[in-house]
């Protein structure tokens, strides 16, 4: 036994000296298929959403880690790093590629924040938490939704909904609450409309003397499946929800906006811009956040008159 132990130990030695090397790939590891939370949700559709993208520097501590047609945000601080929502399951281990790339190590992300509980955007939750150690931030609708994996049917799209691994580790955090990691604090921004719990998440950025406000925002995709009517009355919440929502937008502090979807705010066209020629700082558009509201109260209005036929 003895032996076999010392064995053992002589091995994990030779690996632990062979690990420096192996630290500097760069590539995904293939999916462990047989990991429960990575088993692929929707991978016909969700192939449109996973286009591969190197990891990008958007300002001071902002980066994207995520892909072309869905966003995965970074923020490092002095004493850690915070994760912005978790893309699906089968998208964990390019998440976590891309944040070894940039010299994060998985127990260096202490926090994981939520933008909304559906699959697209959360699928990969548990196994990022899992992996890091880290606790998922949600405002405290959508930590119901993600403590179950399931939508409830106040979400709009709940008839149509996949399910996604349920989250373990979960901070419910309110409207306009803050959370602090070394040098950096993020604002909780309640944004629902697209769901009951939407969030979206603001902080500073700074690079020298040039600091700017980073807003990550929720989707604010006016769509329902299954006859829910947004302009029943039984959904009045959320109606006015939406509508504060885009209140909200307008007076939020933004210099820069970064979506949930990078399409619904023209983040693909501004990563291309960005990666071809960093200066001027494409991202960088006070009206941004002001836009990002017009554009889709414009699609909601247009939702409501269809749904009651004016
Ligand atoms: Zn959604």
């Amino acid at each position: 036994m003895t032996r076999i132990f010392a064995a053992l130990a002589a091995l994990a030695a030779a690996l632990a000296a062979c690990s420096p090397a192996q630290s500097q790939a760069v590539q995904a590891p293939a999916p462990a298929a047989k990991d429960p939370l990575l088993t692929p949700i929707a991978p016909d559709y969700a192939r449109q959403w996973l286009g591969e993208t190197a990891p990008a520097h958007i300002h001071g501590n902002t980066w994207l880690v995520g892909f072309e047609g869905l966003n995965v945000g970074l923020i490092r601080t002095k004493t850690g790093a915070i994760l912005i929502d978790g893309a699906l399951p089968q998208a964990v281990p390019a998440i976590e590629a891309h944040l070894k790339a940039l010299g994060v190590p998985l127990s260096d992300v202490k926090y994981i924040l939520s933008t909304e509980p559906h699959y697209d955007h959360s699928g990969g939750l548990a196994a990022l938490a899992r992996d890091t150690g880290a606790t998922v931030v949600a405002s405290p609708q959508a930590a119901q939704v993600l403590a179950r994996g399931r939508s409830g049917p106040d979400d709009p799209q709940s008839s149509s909904l996949e399910r996604f691994p349920a989250v373990q580790r979960l901070r419910p955090i309110a409207d306009g609450q803050t959370l602090r990691l070394g040098d950096v604090v993020v604002t909780a921004r309640a944004t629902p409309g697209h769901t009951p719990g939407s969030m979206s998440w603001t902080w500073r950025s700074c690079e020298g003397k040039d600091c700017r406000d980073v807003v990550f925002a929720s989707s604010l995709n006016p769509i329902a499946s299954g006859g829910y009517k947004y302009s029943d009355p039984a959904n009045r919440a959320l109606h006015d929800g939406f509508l504060k929502t885009f209140k909200a937008f307008r007076a939020m502090p933004c210099d820069i906006l970064i979506t949930a979807h990078p399409s619904q705010s023209g983040g693909d066209v501004k990563l291309a811009k960005l990666r071809a020629q960093p200066k001027p700082n494409p991202f960088i558009d006070p009206a941004a956040c002001r836009t990002y509201a017009d554009t889709h109260q414009a699609l909601f209005e247009k939702r409501l008159a269809k749904e009651t036929g004016r």
